[in-house]
């Protein structure tokens, strides 16, 4: 084992940067390499008509594994919490439930399903997601209640927490879940944007040293004379003591073509979504600021109610319609005209307000959906997969914690924490100069 290498992490979205301040806080040199030509990944935001948008709507689960990492690296993050607002059922607009005082209110569900609903959410906090891995979340729900009106609903909830809408393939481990870390801690909505998320990640990644190059795509992993040798663009290589591999599972088959059957990360499905950001012009829109589809799998939201996004005068609606698994860009192309007519039919008056829209019809959203049939979040592949040649995944396509951007972090931190333990600190962090 080549101890005295740096360690090299390969991608700088969220589980690079993530793996990169763990490691390098230890003491230990790391070169971060990400080929694109700003960090962050799918967790940059971009500038919309003075304001900040996320590569599609995204939400932080306070409760979650990346809020923990964050607080863990000193990254700071503000922000508000969205209200439960309106769901609209066979065309017509009445309040989520929040709670049980909104639901005896809510038109949402007739006089004896709401009963039923508070009885299943009731048994869905309780809930071992353990015990439900091997079932679809269409199963699990048949399980959990049998009224139909209650299952629609919850299924609906399952969409917004997960991003998918697949309840015949996915593991109900995944939907309970995310469901109790919603209730659990709620979801908040950035200030600034993920790119505030990667922003914090990005100072802490070069307070603590990490060497990081964008703009440079790393061609190959190979294991020679026992440790990992990183193939730059060029013919270049440098042999590592550890390699962290944070791409998405694609591209990490196609770097360790020539140590891993890429058959092994390849993903049996994966989920995309259809978005549509809108910055509207003028006061304030109206509450409800957040409109979920129950029977369409439709959602918006104005983030900019909720979170600090530009001038006080423009309002960021993120929209998105949710595919099916391994859906092709044409059915996310068609399905954007959905959301788009869905979205003007609901708030006509916002069509005159609009100054700026931007379309993106097949954002990839979850890279390795956890189906059931492959025993749910335990199907994905580990981060130690390659632990013996020194190298290490890390993605939200990794391990058997979390889901979308919580996986990342959870894999981040096994992967950083597996690098220390098989190098250790560098002489610098164990005679204590940090
Ligand atoms: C529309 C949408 C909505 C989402 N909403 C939410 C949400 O509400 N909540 C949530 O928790 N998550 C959400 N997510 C998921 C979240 O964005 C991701 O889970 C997270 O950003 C993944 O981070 P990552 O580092 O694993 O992967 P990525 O962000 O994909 O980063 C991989 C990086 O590796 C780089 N790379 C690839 N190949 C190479 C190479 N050969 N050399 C160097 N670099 C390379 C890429 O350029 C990229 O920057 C959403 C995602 C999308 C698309």
């Amino acid at each position: 084992m080549r101890r005295n290498s740096d360690i090299f992490v390969i991608g700088g979205g969220l589980a690079g940067l993530l793996a990169a301040c763990r490691i390098a806080r230890a003491g230990r040199t790391v070169h971060l390499v990400e080929a694109g030509r700003t960090l962050g990944g799918r967790a940059r935001a971009t500038a919309l008509a003075t304001t900040t948008a996320n590569v599609g709507p995204h939400a932080l689960y306070a409760a979650g594994h990346l809020a923990a990492a964050l607080a863990t690296l000193g990254v700071r993050v503000s922000g508000g919490r969205p209200a439960a607002g309106a769901a609209i059922w066979s065309g017509s607009e009445s309040p989520l439930p929040a709670g049980p005082a909104t639901l005896l209110r809510s038109r949402l569900l007739p006089g004896r399903s709401k009963w039923a609903f508070l009885r299943a959410v009731a048994a869905l906090r309780r809930a071992d997601a353990r015990k439900v891995t091997s079932l679809t979340v269409a199963a699990a729900l048949e399980r959990l209640t049998d009224d139909r009106h209650v299952r629609t609903l919850l299924a609906a909830l399952v969409r917004l927490a997960t991003y998918v809408h697949a309840p015949d393939l996915m593991s109900a481990e995944v939907a309970w879940t995310q469901l109790q870390l919603a209730l659990r801690g709620g979801v908040r909505y950035v200030d600034g944007g993920w790119q505030a998320l990667v922003d914090g990640l990005a100072t802490c990644a070069r307070a603590q040293g990490v060497r990081v190059e964008t703009g440079r795509r790393v061609a190959r992993v190979t294991v020679e004379r026992g440790g990992p040798r990183v193939h730059l663009p060029g013919g270049a290589w440098r042999d590592a003591a550890a390699v962290v591999v944070a791409t998405g599972p694609r591209r990490a088959a196609r770097l360790l073509a020539d140590v891993l059957d890429p058959a092994t990360l390849s993903p049996p499905a994966s989920v995309h979504a259809a978005c549509v950001d809108l910055v509207l012009e003028g006061p304030p829109p109206a509450p409800p600021h957040l409109v979920l589809g129950i029977d369409v799998p439709h959602y918006l939201s104005v983030h900019s109610a909720y979170a600090n996004l530009g001038p006080p005068d423009r309002h960021l609606v993120s929209c998105a319609a949710y595919l099916p698994p391994n859906a092709t860009a044409d059915a996310g192309r068609a399905a954007l005209a959905d959301l788009e007519t869905w979205v003007a039919a609901l708030r006509p008056s916002w069509q005159h307000r609009i100054v700026a829209i931007r379309r993106m019809p097949h954002l990839p959203v979850v890279p390795l959906l956890p189906r059931a049939a492959d025993g749910g979040f335990a199907g994905r592949p580990r981060h130690d997969l390659l632990a013996a040649a020194g190298i290490f995944l890390a993605g939200d396509y990794v391990g058997a914690h979390g889901h979308l951007a919580d996986a990342a972090a959870a894999s981040a931190k096994a992967a950083a924490d597996d690098v220390l333990a098989i190098l250790g600190p560098s002489a610098r962090a164990a005679g204590g100069a940090r």
